[in-house]
C-alpha cells in the first residue's frame, strides 16, 4: 500500500529535518554542559534566549525554546506569565531549571544575573576545566564568541581569553 511518503517530491526531501518531529529537532539542538541542557541553535540575539521553530514549515520566526519545551510538559502557559531558568542561564532549555512566574520575579532573576555576571568580569574563577573545554570545542565547530558567552553567562572577552589561551592555558 502506498504511504504518504512515497508521494513526497524530491525537493521536499532535502529537507529531512523538518520532516522529524519537533521534539526530536529540539534535542539535536542542544548540548548538556553540567546540569544545564543549552541550546546550541540559534539566539535570540535581542534577549539571548534560545529561539525554535516548531512548525514543520520553514519560517524566518520561532518561539523562545524554553517556553515551548516548557509547554510541553505542563500545558499552556497561563497569559502574562514567564518562564523563568532556576539556573540563571538563558540559553538553557533543561525542563528541571524552568519555572513559572510573574514579570516581576522576571525582572528580579536579570538584576540578579546582570550582578552576577559583573562580579565574573574580574577573572574566570567560576568557570571550571570542563566549561573551558566545552568553551574551545564549541568553537571549534563554529559557534560565535558572543554566543558562547551567551550560554555560559560570562563576558565575550572571558570566551576570547580561553579561545586564543590567553587564559586556562593548562587545559
Ligand atoms: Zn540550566
Amino acid at each position: 500500500m502506498a504511504t504518504s511518503q512515497d508521494y513526497q517530491s524530491p525537493k521536499r526531501k532535502s529537507y529531512p529535518t523538518m520532516s522529524q518531529p519537533p521534539i526530536k529537532r529540539f534535542m539535536r539542538k542542544t548540548k548538556r554542559v553540567g546540569d544545564c541542557l543549552v541550546w546550541i541553535g540559534y539566539l535570540n540575539p535581542k534577549n539571548g534566549y534560545a529561539n525554535f521553530n516548531p512548525t514543520t514549515r520553514h519560517v524566518a520566526w520561532g518561539m523562545a525554546a524554553h517556553r515551548w519545551i516548557y509547554e510541553q510538559k505542563h500545558g499552556l502557559i497561563p497569559a502574562g506569565m514567564f518562564v523563568l531558568h532556576k539556573c540563571d542561564n538563558p540559553a538553557c532549555v533543561s525542563i528541571d531549571h524552568l519555572y513559572l512566574g510573574t514579570h516581576a520575579d522576571n525582572m528580579k532573576d536579570r538584576t540578579r544575573r546582570g550582578r552576577s555576571a559583573r562580579g565574573e568580569t574580574n577573572g574566570c574563577a567560576r568557570l571550571t576545566e570542563t566549561a573551558v573545554i566545552e568553551i574551545r570545542w564549541l568553537s571549534s565547530q563554529g559557534s560565535s564568541g558572543r554566543a558562547i558567552a551567551q550560554q555560559f553567562g560570562v563576558a565575550l572577552y572571558t570566551v576570547q581569553k580561553i579561545i586564543n589561551r590567553k587564559t586556562w592555558r593548562h587545559v
